[in-house]
């Protein structure tokens, strides 16, 4: 039956409050922001929390700050729906913009938070890799203070992050984009529905001052491993050359040969392994397009 165990429901008003909460309830408690992960995982009866702190309303952990020449700020606790509508993030950071636009169904998203959605930490969650691509930190925020750490460093795998007993994520932290560059995000489900990804991709390419010879890459896979893949075969095999249809092709089966994935009932590690060649593909010939007109 789904319904929900008994337990303490805390609504602290501060992420003061929530921080000393978090501390003194340890891990018999569990964090609520959107609950969209959460509440179905006790409903299932996969977890049992005896207490919940909801720090879903909390000022200090919403909005989104961009400024120009200065990177971004996103607060932990924003809606992915208030990510997919800002203007200001479409403009510098379309990759995340357009994974948030894909997250679930429009109920979902205005109600799941970007800072739910890294730490639930699913090996398919779709803005772990453009995060990644685009150079994301989080800060995580204790009692004694901050620090912070890459994206793909922060989550360690399903359900798995770098949290501690008392830290909450606090916020991500953008670089500003670097000049002639842009980057990508793709994923393949099984059918166009609200479906989560077999396998997803963001690509960011930065190139010289010649708009044609490619700087930096850095290309990151999810759903291919138990967390987000970094390649060091995509750039190692692109930095410093000019695109060409034959260097694109190879960096499908770069991207391929490192690609780790399972089967399970979403698809086989073989056609997950055909999906992250056609991104790779894809997605390289598209952030290269679109760096040279940045
Ligand atoms: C119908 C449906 C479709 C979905 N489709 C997709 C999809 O296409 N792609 C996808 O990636 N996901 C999908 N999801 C999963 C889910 O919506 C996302 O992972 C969402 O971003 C989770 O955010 P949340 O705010 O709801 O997290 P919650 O459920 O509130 O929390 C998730 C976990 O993170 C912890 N947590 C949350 N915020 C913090 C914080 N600031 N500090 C510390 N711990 C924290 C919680 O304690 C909990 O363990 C779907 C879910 C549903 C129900």
């Amino acid at each position: 039956m789904n319904i929900l165990h008994e337990f303490e429901y805390f609504k602290p008003k501060s992420k003061k409050e929530a921080l000393e909460l978090v501390k003194s309830q340890g891990s018999k408690a569990k964090v609520l922001a959107g609950g969209t992960d959460l509440i179905i995982m006790m409903k299932e009866k996969m977890i049992k929390p005896d207490a919940i702190i909801d720090i879903s309303d909390l000022e200090e952990l919403k909005g989104i700050k961009c400024e120009a020449g200065k990177g971004a700020e996103i607060f932990a606790c924003t809606k992915i729906a208030d990510i997919e509508a800002s203007k200001e993030l479409q403009e510098k950071y379309p990759a995340l913009t357009y994974a948030a636009s894909q997250l679930g169904s429009n109920q979902v998203r205005v109600m799941a938070t970007l800072g739910g959605n890294c730490c639930h930490s699913s090996p398919a969650a779709e803005t772990p890799a453009p995060l990644s691509a685009l150079g994301a930190k989080v800060v995580i925020s204790g009692l004694e203070g901050d620090r912070e750490m890459a994206v793909e460093d922060f989550i360690h795998g399903n359900r798995k992050n770098d949290l501690k007993e008392g830290e909450i994520l606090y916020k991500f932290i953008f670089p500003e984009p670097a000049k002639h560059s842009a980057c990508r995000y793709g994923h393949i489900g099984l059918r166009n529905a609200m479906e989560i990804d077999c396998a997803n991709m963001a690509a960011n390419i930065e190139l010289e001052d010649d708009k044609e010879t490619i700087k930096n890459v850095k290309l990151v896979m999810g759903s291919v491993s138990i967390k987000p893949l970094v390649s060091q075969a995509v750039p190692n095999l692109l930095k410093g050359q000019k695109l060409t249809d034959e260097l694109v092709v190879k960096a499908g089966e770069a991207a391929q040969s490192e690609a780790k994935p399972i089967s399970d009932v979403r698809a086989s590690a073989e056609y997950r392994k055909e999906v992250i060649g056609a991104l790779a593909r894809r997605l390289v010939k598209e952030a290269y397009e679109a760096a040279r007109e940045a």
